[in-house]
């Protein structure tokens, strides 16, 4: 058989992919495959499951509302948590695949990890690995690659606390004694939970931050800003309510009083951003493939080939500077403005 489609990845991106096929084309849902090494919903349920999300409930349910097929789903769940409040992330990865149940039953699921994509003429050749380690192959005419990313990590020295256990505030005293020293990089959200439960834990933190000020604020109208929980310690943090645990360190104007920081450290936690760190094996050449073009998702110009998600985002620019959208009403946005499936309007 060859396929119409293989989603590569079960994370929020091809989930949103598979509410998208089964809104323009539901008839191609036998025709699909979707492969992934856990199927438990991607990153928001294995890496992050207890970190507050940083959009609101009514902008989860907003954007599985656009899709056709999860539109009455979104509606039944609305009222369930306050529209103007963030859940933790695991709620959103439950709802996700709760949504998209039953278009999967429909669909093949096969639970591998892909080393390599060939362009053929027919379409484009699969190769997965297996659990077992045995290797095979199979056709199809598009495929959507959406294997999300890794916290981007720096080479210092000292052990590294993994972002995902300083974002868990029940794992980070498994890492450290109380008083000492961490040196945290980034103060975007994500680094300012971070922040938070490393004092929680009893640690003394050097924060590093790369930006003109130690925090940017939504509320300053700065895009990607820090909104929410994020902002509410990040007041804190600038009121003095923790002067006797945290010093902000700039990156740019200080570059001693970083490497002071991390002699007198004990620790340090990474919260520098992410990135594509899956290999595929693509045209002779293995590597991350990091040829892409957002306009059209397609990934190294090779026809049926695309990318969406943390991977392969789009992006938007503000006074000069680019910024990757990065969340599931950016993904939303993306997967419905490319309609790849549908050469009318996909809403
Ligand atoms: C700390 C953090 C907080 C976030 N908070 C929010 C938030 O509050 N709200 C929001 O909307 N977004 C949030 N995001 C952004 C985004 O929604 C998540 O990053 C989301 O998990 C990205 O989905 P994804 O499908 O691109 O990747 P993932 O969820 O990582 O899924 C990728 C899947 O691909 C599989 N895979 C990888 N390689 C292969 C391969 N070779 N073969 C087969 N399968 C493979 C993996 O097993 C995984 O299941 C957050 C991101 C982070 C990092």
């Amino acid at each position: 058989m060859i396929y119409k489609v293989a989603c590569i990845g079960f994370g929020a991106a091809n989930m949103l992919f598979i509410a998208y096929i089964a809104s323009v084309a539901p008839e191609i849902l036998p025709q699909t495959l979707i492969i992934d090494p856990f199927f438990d919903g991607g990153a928001l349920q294995r890496s992050w499951p207890t970190v507050r999300s940083n959009t609101t409930w009514s902008q989860f349910t907003a954007a599985l509302g656009r899709f056709k097929a999860t539109s009455p789903y979104a509606s039944s769940i609305a009222h369930t948590n306050n529209p103007d409040e963030p859940t933790q992330l695991h709620v959103l990865a439950k709802h996700l695949r709760a949504a998209i149940d039953p278009y999967i039953r429909k669909a093949n699921v096969l639970k591998a990890t892909v080393t390599g994509i060939e362009n053929q003429e027919n379409g484009l050749l699969v190769t997965y690995t297996k659990p077992n380690g045995t290797t095979h192959t199979i056709q199809t005419e598009k495929v959507i690659f959406s294997p999300g990313s890794s916290p981007k990590t720096m080479t210092h020295s000292l052990p590294t606390i993994p972002l995902a256990a300083a974002l868990d505030v029940r794992q980070v005293g498994n890492y450290v004694l109380a008083g000492e020293r961490v040196v945290l990089f980034g103060l975007a959200h994500s680094g300012v939970l971070a922040l938070k439960h490393l004092v929680d834990a009893g640690c003394r933190v050097s924060a590093v931050y790369n930006t003109p000020k130690p925090f940017l604020f939504a509320r300053d109208g700065e895009y990607d800003g820090i909104k929410q929980d994020a902002a509410s310690i990040a007041d804190d943090v600038l009121a003095g309510s923790y002067s006797s645990a945290v010093e902000l360190i700039s990156w740019d104007k200080s570059a001693e009083d970083v490497q002071d920081a991390l002699l007198r450290a004990k620790w340090v936690v990474y919260s520098t951003g992410f990135e594509n760190t899956s290999p595929l094996h693509v045209g002779g050449i293995a590597g991350v493939i990091k040829n892409y073009n957002p306009e059209t998702a397609l990934i190294a110009n090779i026809p049926g080939l695309y990318g969406f998600g943390i991977a392969y985002p789009s992006f938007s620019e503000f006074g000069g500077r680019k910024f990757w959208d990065v969340s599931i009403p950016s993904f939303t946005d993306h997967i419905l403005k490319t309609n790849i499936l549908s050469p009318v309007s996909s809403e």
